[in-house]
């Protein structure tokens, strides 16, 4: 007998915490319907563009992917091109993920959990049957089978390779783990136990969190990233281990680096490129992206094990001690320096030197740094003798060093010697796909530290959380998530009140965090810079609109002072935005009386 239990109920009693689950329950009216999700989709044959909500698409022939996979598969060797393939999907699934999550902000968990089985469908790539899901946030608990029918992705491998011995629908698992991973805050892995291309009759999948699956280092190695970046890496046999992100930190870094997203991997690549070598290197980034850990990571590709990496910041050195800081100090060389001491160069000595915010030494200072990069020669502050010394240079600036040379701050010889071989680091923002995998990292690493059993994430704080903007990046995520774990209840989930110390979160269940890392409730705050059309701007306002109050009226007026904001109150761009004339846009502005200034 079918147990009926009301999901909505269980919501209720319990807040926005999400419940538990079982698809069982799963009723076929409830929302996100088959009938919601494929209106999201339509096509836009005059513009040249598919949309699935505000996500663009392609329709790409099956047969194309086919050969795309083929030429990875035999250009790659099968473990790279599974690992491309893998995180590939993963992107799709997170998209979904935020595509559901943004709609449909109230639905019941099940119903998120099982519209990433119909949007598979929906995209073509395979027929998804659930065997079962059941969920539990509360202790963090996930469990899922399903059972795959028509994959896309077997069928190109069976045209290719007739049938395999191994399971091969890597990029759907991709997806899967995407999705789910997206949804719960916690790292859960789906494999493939039957697959249609080792003869069996459908594919047939289980997902379940990382840590309760053995040997999980093969899953997250075609997961992550990391594998970019481990020196004794693929390229070579075609096959490396990602340290789990638990053996990073162990060698001491407490927010190592994750990833799946495209920016975060060019950004690998990059450095993968340049670390076999000697070349100077120059990282730019905004604070908290983690410059100090790639240089480190680059340090480690390049050099021998027991070479020296030494690390500076110079905007925490007083200007009159940089100099001793940087080349060392004589004894007697002035008061105080009662012994001789070796610099920071000197000690770097046959390994690499990181010189992180560059751009806050001083003009003087800039000059000195110059000279010893130029000869590779430096003097003790109060000595004669010259040192010769072996230094792989890595340097870091949170600013653009150009403008820093236009307007008179940094030397453009100095400029020249560290622009080597620059490296862009993407700020957390243009990389939310990562923000998952993150935030599963830190729950983990900060329950350890604190004794905690803090079991996730609620729905709508992992909502906000890949919603914000995240000013401070990967460190201030980090300062989130130690800050939650302590906040929340064993065995519960970290909830918005946890996170974003605020009097307005606790009273506003439909809160969001704009773009620019503010807490919005009013639909003008909600101004996205990355909106790039219209319809991103009217997906947005629907999305974030308490629904009870949404009316058309209250939509075009939210429109309205979205556009203007967009056009920086310039009324006739505004209006070309909104397809209007400017005096029309000025009407209807006045109609709904507001200010045009
Ligand atoms: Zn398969």
């Amino acid at each position: 007998m079918k147990k009926k239990i009301s999901l909505a109920e269980v919501s209720r009693t319990t807040g926005a915490m999400l419940a538990s689950g079982n698809i069982r329950d799963l009723d076929d009216t409830a929302r996100p319907t088959l009938r919601d999700l494929t209106e999201c989709l339509y096509f836009s044959p005059g513009d040249g563009r598919i949309w699935l909500d505000n996500q663009r698409m392609i329709l790409l022939h099956n047969a194309a992917f086919g050969a795309l996979r083929r030429e990875l598969i035999d250009g790659m060797g099968m473990e790279r091109a599974r690992g491309v393939l893998t995180r590939t999907g993963y992107v799709s699934g997170a998209r979904d993920a935020e595509l559901v999550r943004q709609q449909w902000p109230d639905a019941e968990p099940i119903s998120v959990l099982a519209a990433g089985t119909r949007l598979h469908a929906i995209e073509g790539i395979v027929k998804v049957e659930p065997v079962h899901i059941t969920y539990d946030a509360v202790r963090g608990s996930y469990k899922g089978e399903f059972v795959w029918h028509n994959s896309s992705e077997a069928d190109e491998h069976i045209a290719a390779y007739g049938m395999a011995t191994d399971a091969v629908c890597w990029m759907q698992l991709g997806y899967a783990i995407g999705y789910v991973t997206t949804l719960t805050g916690k790292l859960i892995v789906f494999r493939e136990v039957e697959c249609r291309a080792m003869g069996s009759p459908v594919c047939r999948v289980i997902g379940k969190p990382a840590e309760e699956w053995d040997n999980v280092e093969e899953d997250l190695r075609h997961l992550n990233v990391q594998d970019f970046v481990d020196a004794t890496g693929y390229g070579r046999d075609g096959i490396a281990l990602a340290p789990l992100p638990e053996e990073v930190e162990d060698a001491g870094n407490s927010s190592p680096l994750i990833g799946v997203s495209p920016a975060f991997a060019a950004c690998c690549q990059r450095l993968q490129r340049v670390g076999a070598t000697r070349a100077t290197v120059l990282f730019v980034g905004e604070s908290g992206t983690g410059k100090e850990l790639f240089a480190q990571m680059l340090h480690g590709i390049g050099a021998p094990t027991d070479a020296p990496f030494v690390s500076i910041n110079c905007a925490a050195i007083p200007e009159t001690l940089v100099e001793a800081e940087l080349f060392g100090v004589e004894r007697g060389a002035y008061t105080g320096a009662t012994q001789a001491r070796p610099g920071r160069f000197e000690r770097a000595d046959g390994g690499t030197l990181f010189l992180d915010e560059i751009n806050s030494l001083s003009l003087v200072a800039q000059g000195k740094l110059l000279r010893a990069v130029q000869t590779g020669e430096i003097e003790r502050v109060g000595d004669t003798r010259v040192r010769r010394v072996d230094v792989r240079l890595v340097a870091a600036s949170n600013i653009d060093l150009r403008e820093e040379i236009r307007a008179g701050r940094f030397r453009e010889d100095l400029f020249f010697r560290l622009n080597v071989f620059p490296i862009h680091i993407p700020p957390l923002r243009e990389r939310r796909d990562d923000i998952p995998l993150l935030l599963n990292h830190f729950l983990r690493h900060y329950n350890q530290r604190h004794g905690r059993a803090v079991a996730g994430f609620t729905i709508r704080a992992m909502r906000a959380l890949l919603t914000y903007g995240f000013p401070g990046n990967v460190r201030e995520l980090q300062n989130l998530v130690e800050r939650g774990v302590i906040a929340a209840e064993n065995g519960a989930s970290i909830d918005l009140a946890h996170l974003f110390i605020s009097g307005e979160a606790q009273n506003s269940p439909l809160f969001s965090v704009s773009d620019q890392g503010n807490l919005a409730t009013e639909l003008a705050q909600a101004a996205d810079d990355e909106a790039p059309d219209l319809f991103r701007i009217l997906a947005r306002v629907v999305g974030q609109a308490n629904t009870d109050r949404l009316s058309i009226d209250s939509v075009e007026r939210a429109l309205m002072k979205l556009a203007v904001e967009r056009a920086k109150g310039k009324l006739s761009v505004a209006a070309r935005l909104l397809g209007l004339t400017r005096p029309q846009l000025a009407y209807r502005m006045r109609k709904m009386g507001l200010d045009q200034a």
